[in-house]
């Protein structure tokens, strides 16, 4: 039967709030769920998410959705090609030498790092809740301590909730209102700014796009650029996907129009308009091999400025009874060593697991929560300490002169099951 206490609120429905609820409701642990968003695609989701074995994977195994996240993923879709500007091919484990690298499926968990796209990532989370458990277009826009106990009361955009809550999770991404509480660090513009293109229908519409791109990852890196390709979904309504990564060099990202070098920064850009894209092309990639460059200008679908934020390494805050942060809202970092997600969904697993064993011993007062929260927080801040360095190692090595040599032989060194990377 499921249990009352604590009541439970969670701030945000991407993946470290969905996989949270999750986890929960499996173990009867009821919840809500806050999301400001009307619906789960209302939004550009963006592109493709590696749930490695010995963190994601764990968190959906708790959630008992490991079979399921097997059928969901893609094979074949943590295939790599690493290639630099001129063309050479440095690494690449999608053709006949990709025996030793092929995904394996040993056991329970899946070995290495296969890819799932995010839509059906959240789907699968979302499918797993029981009906009005997420509340769609709910913004919560204050958080406010009760006074003389422990709890928190919050404020919706939309609706009331007077009942006061034992504890609120803030899994409200990058720009999180519940880390005001805990924490005044704000995240720091990287100095990177991706433009998120993408060509739908890939495999019909451009099938040397699609061949280009193969079944996973393609990536290409020079000094202050990146071009990571990455295929999402399947079949007919595949996708080819390119997050073109720019070092501007600036203290704040550019608008779109600042990025194509437009004289009036307020512009409308005009994607659908193949000068547009040459230019920016040009603009960045013009010393680069021809094919590639054509590869990109295929991406006709309007696309996303997703300027790169990112918390410091090491971020920590004191513990506040009833209330902490999962996911990017605690350890933001940027998408080149891909664990990301990986750290929000072990976050999930963690504090879960910490919650359950509160409710199986009936420790369920503020004082006890308090102490679980904290200690929930120890594990998190050295997880994400060593995951955020790392984080910011790769970055570095990407967009430096020689950064894809480096790369290379760092992914073989790592073998055949390249989960954990080390950067120098
Ligand atoms: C371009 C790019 C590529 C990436 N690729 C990878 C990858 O390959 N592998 C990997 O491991 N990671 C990757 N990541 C990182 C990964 O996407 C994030 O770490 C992950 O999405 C974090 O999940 P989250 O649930 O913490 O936050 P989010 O996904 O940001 O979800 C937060 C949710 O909270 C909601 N919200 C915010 N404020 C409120 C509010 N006040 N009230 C209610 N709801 C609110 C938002 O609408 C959102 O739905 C990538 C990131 C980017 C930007």
């Amino acid at each position: 039967m499921a249990v009352t206490e604590p009541r439970i609120a969670i701030i945000g429905a991407g993946p470290a709030g969905l996989m949270l609820a999750s986890i929960l409701h499996h173990n009867d642990i009821p919840c809500v769920v806050f999301e400001r968003d009307s619906s789960a695609i209302v939004r550009a989701q963006g592109g493709t998410l590696d749930i490695h074995e010995y963190s994601g994977q764990q968190a959906l195994d708790a959630a008992g959705l490991l079979d399921q996240f097997r059928a969901l993923m893609r094979q074949g879709g943590d295939t790599i090609k690493i290639l630099t500007k001129d063309g050479t091919v440095l690494f690449d484990n999608s053709g006949e030498s990709r025996e030793e690298f092929e995904t394996e499926i040993k056991g329970k968990f899946v070995k290495g790092r296969p890819e799932i796209d995010r839509p059906v990532l959240k789907d699968l989370l979302i499918a797993s809740l029981p009906p009005n458990t997420i509340y769609w277009g709910s913004k919560v826009i204050s958080i406010t301590p009760v006074s003389d106990s422990k709890k928190w009361m919050l404020e919706i955009d939309n609706d009331s909730h007077p009942a006061p809550y034992d504890l609120v999770i803030g899994a409200d991404g990058a720009w999180s209102h519940t880390r005001t509480f805990l924490t005044e660090q704000q995240p720091m513009y990287s100095g990177i700014t991706a433009l998120d293109v993408w060509l739908h229908g890939v495999d019909e519409a451009a099938p040397d796009v699609s061949k280009f791109v193969g079944l996973g990852n393609c990536f290409l890196f020079d000094k202050d650029r990146v071009l990571l390709f990455q295929r999402n979904g399947q079949g007919r309504e595949g996708s080819a996907r390119c997050y073109v990564c720019v070092k501007t060099n600036t203290p704040t990202p550019p608008s779109s129009a600042a990025l194509l070098g437009l004289e009036d920064e307020g512009a409308e850009v005009d994607w659908a308009d193949a000068r547009t894209r040459e230019v920016f092309v040009q603009r960045y990639f013009g010393d680069w091999n021809a094919e590639f460059k054509r590869m990109v200008l295929a991406m006709t679908g309007q696309p996303v400025l997703r300027p790169l934020y990112m918390l410091p390494v090491g971020l920590e805050w004191e513990s506040r009874p009833g209330v902490t942060l999962v996911g990017d809202a605690a350890h933001l970092m940027t998408p080149f060593a891909g664990v990301g997600v990986n750290v929000a969904l072990m976050d999930a697993l963690e504090l879960a697991r910490g919650i359950i064993n509160c409710v199986e011993t009936g420790k369920t007062d503020g004082d006890a929560l308090a102490v679980m929260l904290q200690q929930y927080e120890t594990g998190m801040f050295a997880r994400s300490r060593k995951e955020t360095a790392k984080t910011e190692a790769a970055m570095h090595l990407q967009f430096q002169e020689g950064g894809a040599e480096k790369l290379t032989n760092m992914v073989r060194a790592a073998g055949p099951e390249p989960e954990d990377l080390t950067y120098e």
